[in-house]
This record gives C-alpha cells, structure tokens and sequence, in this order.
C-alpha cells in the first residue's frame, strides 16, 4: 500500500468547511504541507445552501472574498408573508449598518460560494489542491514510541480509483460531513432527532399566472415569500430570478417521488394564482437537528461543519456555523502546526464552538416548529403570532430583530477558556462588551473602522485612551515586551483609538480617532482608558481596563507552550 511523506493537515471533505479552512490556512506564513481530500467526482454543482449571514460576509472580507459574494449574490430585501384567507403583510429585512458595514442575509448557492473558495486557493499558489474521487475511509492515531522516534500522528486509510493508500498527517480534520467517517471512527455519537415532517424543495421560476394579462409581478426583486398556514412553503429569490421552494409535504405525497404538481397544488393556496415551471431541480428531503459533545479528540483530530453538527434550515444558519467552526479552528491548528500552541488553546476550539452548535440546534429546531410544527400548540401559536402581524403593530419590532437574530453577530466566547476581562468589579455584570465578544464595528477617522484593523491573519492590540498620559501608561515598554510573544505567534498590528483627535499613542504604534464617541460609549461601555487584545478570529480574547491589576502574561501563557 502506497504511503506519503507526514503531511501537516489532512482536511477530508472540500464542502464550503473543508474549503474555508484549507483558504485560512494556506493564506498564512511558513507553507504549510496541507491535503484536501474529497470522496466526489468534481466540485458540487447543487444549490443547497443559499443564505449568507453577515458573520460569514465578514470572514470573507477578512479573505478579501465579500466583494466577489456580495456581487455574485443577491441581498434580500424583504418577505411577503401570507396566511389564512388571502392575508398578507410585507415585511422589510433590514440591514444593520450600525453594527456591520456588511449587507446581509445574502443569497448565494452554495455551488457558487463552493467555487469561489477554490478559485481563491490560487491566490496562495494553491491551484488543485483538492483531490476530488478520493476518499477517507478511516484512521488510527500512531504514538511517537510505535512511530519508532517520529512523532505522534494519524495515519489515515484512504481510496481512490479502487486503490487504497494511506497518509501520514500531523493533524486531521473531518469536515466531510453529515456522515463523517471522522466522527464515526472516534466513537463520538451524534445525538438529535429527525423531524416527522417531510420536505420538498425545489428551484424553479414562478410567474403570476394571468401575468400577460395583468402584467406585473407578485413579488418585487430581492423579496421572499413566506406563505405560513397549516402548511410551510417559502420561495427564495435568485440573482438569476428563479426561486428556490421549500415546503411541507402532504401525509399522502410522504415517500413519493417529488413533482411539479404537488408544488403547484400548494401554490394554488395562494390568493394570488402563481404558476411553477423550469424546475432546475426538485428533490425531496428529512431534516435532522443533531450535535456531537466534543468537535474532536481535542488533540490531533477535529470536526467542523455538517460533521459536528445538522439543523433545521430554520434562518440559513447550518452552512455559516459549519463556516465559523473553521474560521475558529484555523489560526489555532496552524499555531500547533508551528508548535507554538498549548494544549489549552487546542482544546478549547471545542470548548468555544460546542456550545455554539448545541444552542443553534435548540432555536433553530424552536424556529422551524413556530413556523412548520403541525402540533396543536404550534398552530395556536401561529395564530396568535398572525393576528399581531396583521394588525401590523408587531411588525415594525420583527423588522428589526430578526435581521440582527439571523446575522450571528450575537455570538460570544465569554464563558469559554480563551476569555478574561479584567475590569473594574463594580462594573462586571453591566459591561456591553467583554472578553469573548466579537470585536464591534466601529467607525474611524479617515473613513477607517475597526475591521480595517482587524483585517488579516494576525492578532490586533486596540489600546484606547483619553489622554496622551493615559496612552504613555499603557503602552509601557513591558506591555509591549509581553506582546512580542504574539509578533513571533500569528503576527500582530497595535493601534491606539481615543475619541480625542490629539491623543497619541508613542511611535510604531498608529494613533486613530474614533468618529462618533457616543457610539463608541454604547458599544464598548464604560471602558475610556484600557486594551484590547483581538483574536485572529476577530474576537476579543483578553480586555483590560487602566489601573487594574494586568494579568496579560497569565493570558498570554494560556495560548501559547512554554
Ligand atoms: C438539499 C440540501 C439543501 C440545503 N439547504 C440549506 C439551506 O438552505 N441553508 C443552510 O444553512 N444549509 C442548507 N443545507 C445544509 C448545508 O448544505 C450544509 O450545512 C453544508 O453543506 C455543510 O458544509 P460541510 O462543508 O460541513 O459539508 P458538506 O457540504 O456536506 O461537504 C462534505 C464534503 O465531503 C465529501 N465527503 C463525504 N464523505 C467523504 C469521505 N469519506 N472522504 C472524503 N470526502 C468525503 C463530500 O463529497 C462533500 O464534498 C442543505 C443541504 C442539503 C443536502
């Protein structure tokens, strides 16, 4: 059996996970022996998951990829929701500017984002580097005495052509999802439920049916159309001006071969008389919300995405958590690569991001009974949900959460090993903003933000000041010679904001002003002199306010090995 020399990542599975990992980790210094491996034929040509959250759009700025999505995709501007009787309420889906400079949600088929993530392998000399038809199909770990005096690795089992051979690879990550041979060899189970429901969806153009009499259109570009009574069928826009559906099955169609008609039929609900036609494609699907306790073995083994966790397609989170799971895992896994990382920092991507899908399971599965559910319960909550919407008076509060609900903005490590605020007590459970939260947005002077600085693979210090003395103290020369540690980790740019344009920070470090410091007292609290230390990732790992006791080379001793 053929063997190749060790490898640093073996990644199995090049769906958008495998791909956003292997782009973070080959965009990185010190070329790193990296292997995609996927069991297909060729990249996928299925639309699957369309919905791209502005957490997701901001890793792809950080990648220099948003503008390719956001110009290949189409932002949805908002939904016609009907119900009972022909009523019907539109619905904005507001942008958030004041929290992202990013529009979100975005449509874009995953085939689509899929392929965008392998053009951008180029940029790092990378081109072909998934080897599609090739398939893992199991591993055992090899300790440093059985390697006679190597290392610790894995040596995974792998098929290709009919072929078996086997590679060696200091670090494995299974993102070859749903059905993981990963997981499924680490023992780890995958516990959840399968909805009773069935599903169908398909991708199809719909018209008004008298359309050449009455001219027009039903619905206006950039709007979905959520049509909720007894039954769930909603229709997504495409740049292309086709719709994806998805919608319920009837007891009787459950197990049958999915049709055009049975589409029709539902459609034919609809006050207005819609037609479906050209359907692209139409299958039928179950759904089940299931999560693994540990994304790994915690040491030389890691899952992500559809592998770790599958949810309800209740908000388009499945895809951009699955996504996130990588992004939190690439800065860790190429500083063990480097073997620079402690053994705390490599456990705790598990730590960080279980909780993370545990939660999405529960509201995800929440949502999508609220909307879909056809228990009693559901269909009374329904109801009563209708009747506020149609008096319109809730409606202005639903335009307003549920883009920020959505976005995963939201998401916060602060109960995770990687976080540690030291700030005044008095203060603690009242500040808007701690160690384990995303940095925020903010804006700068110049037309600078904050996710100009952050911009990159490195780590970012944001010392903030009121005063010339205040940012003398802070940044004191053994502040910055703890701070070496992380110029030799990932890199690291340190940057010195204050809302006072004279304040100014001593030299090799970039003093900007912040541009509106009432938004900069409601995102960041009560905080005036202190720093920040950003993850990577982009979240804050460790906050320190001036005249606390500094516990920074404590901190900084969790992440990296003696
Ligand atoms: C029909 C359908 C519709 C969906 N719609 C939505 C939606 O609207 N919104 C949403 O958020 N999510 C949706 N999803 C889910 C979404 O597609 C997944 O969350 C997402 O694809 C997960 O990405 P991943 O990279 O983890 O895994 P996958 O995309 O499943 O990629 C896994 C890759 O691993 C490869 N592979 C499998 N086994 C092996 C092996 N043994 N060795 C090597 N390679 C292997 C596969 O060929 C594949 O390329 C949908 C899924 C389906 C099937």
């Amino acid at each position: 059996m053929e063997s190749s020399p060790l490898v640093d990542v073996l990644i199995a599975g090049a769906g958008p996970c495998g791909l956003l990992l292997a782009n973070d980790l080959a965009r990185r210094r010190g070329g790193l022996k990296l292997r995609v491996i996927d069991a297909a034929e060729g990249p996928s040509v299925h639309t699957k998951a369309m919905a791209v959250q502005i957490k997701t759009l901001e890793i792809y700025d950080d990648l220099g990829l948003s503008e390719r999505a956001i110009e290949e995709g189409l932002v949805l501007k908002g939904t016609r929701v009907v119900w009972g009787r022909g009523q019907e309420v539109q619905m904005a889906l507001r942008q958030i500017p004041d929290q992202s400079p990013l529009p979100g949600m975005l449509i874009f088929p995953q085939f689509q984002n899929e392929n965008m993530l392998i053009d951008s392998l180029e940029r790092y000399g990378r081109k072909g580097l998934v080897e599609y038809s090739t398939k893992l199909v199991g591993f055992e770990k090899v300790t440093r005495a059985a390697s006679s005096g190597g290392e610790d690795h894995i040596l995974c089992h792998c098929e290709r052509g009919g072929e078996a051979f086997s590679v060696k690879t200091r670090f494995l990550v299974g993102a070859e999802g749903a059905h993981s041979v990963v997981r499924k060899t680490l023992g780890l189970a995958f516990d959840g439920k399968k909805f009773e429901e069935e599903f169908l969806l398909c991708d199809c153009e719909i018209e008004k049916a008298d359309a050449a009499e009455s001219g027009g259109r039903y619905l206006e570009p950039g709007d979905m159309l959520s049509f909720l009574d007894g039954t769930l069928f909603v229709a997504f826009p495409y740049k292309w001006g086709g719709y994806r559906i998805v919608m319920t099955r009837s007891e009787e169609r459950m197990g049958k071969e999915a049709t055009m008609e049975e589409v029709q039929k539902v459609c034919d609900l609809l006050p207005t008389k819609l037609a479906v036609k050209n359907p692209r494609w139409i299958s039928p699907f179950r759904i089940h919300s299931r999560v693994v306790d540990q994304f790994g073995d915690l040491e030389r083994v890691f899952l992500v995405g559809d592998a770790a966790h599958i949810h309800s397609p209740a908000g388009g989170q499945g895809m951009n958590t699955g996504l996130q799971d990588s992004y939190n895992l690439g800065w860790k896994l190429w500083l063990a690569c480097q073997s620079k990382a402690s053994a705390a920092l490599i456990k705790s991507f598990s730590l960080e991001r279980q909780p993370i899908g545990r939660t999405l399971i529960r509201t995800t599965d929440t949502a999508f009974s609220a909307v879909a559910g056809s228990s009693v319960m559901f269909r009374m909550l329904r109801s009563v949900m209708f009747s506020a919407l149609g008096r319109k008076f809730l409606l202005p509060e639903v335009e307003r959460r549920i883009p920020q609900l959505v976005a995963q903005l939201w998401i916060s490590y602060r109960s995770g090993p990687l976080a540690l605020s030291v700030l005044p007590r008095k203060f603690f459970g009242s500040w808007p903003l701690q160690a384990g939260d995303r940095l925020p947005f903010l804006k700068l002077e110049k037309g600078t933000t904050t996710l100009d600085l952050v911009r990159g693979p490195h780590f970012t210090v944001l010392f903030l000041a009121s005063s010339t003395a205040a940012a003398e103290e802070l940044c004191s020369e053994v502040v910055l010679k703890q701070l070496e540690v992380l110029k030799e980790g990932a890199g690291l740019k340190s940057f010195l904001l204050s809302c006072h344009q004279d304040c100014r920070g001593p030299p090799g470090i970039e003093s900007l002003a912040i541009a509106d410091p009432a938004d900069f007292k409601r995102k960041f609290g009560g905080i005036t002199d202190g720093m920040l230390l950003v993850r990577p990732d982009k979240y804050i790992g460790y906050m320190e306010a001036l005249g606390m006791k500094s516990r920074l080379s404590e901190y900084l001793e969790r992440l990296f090995k003696p």
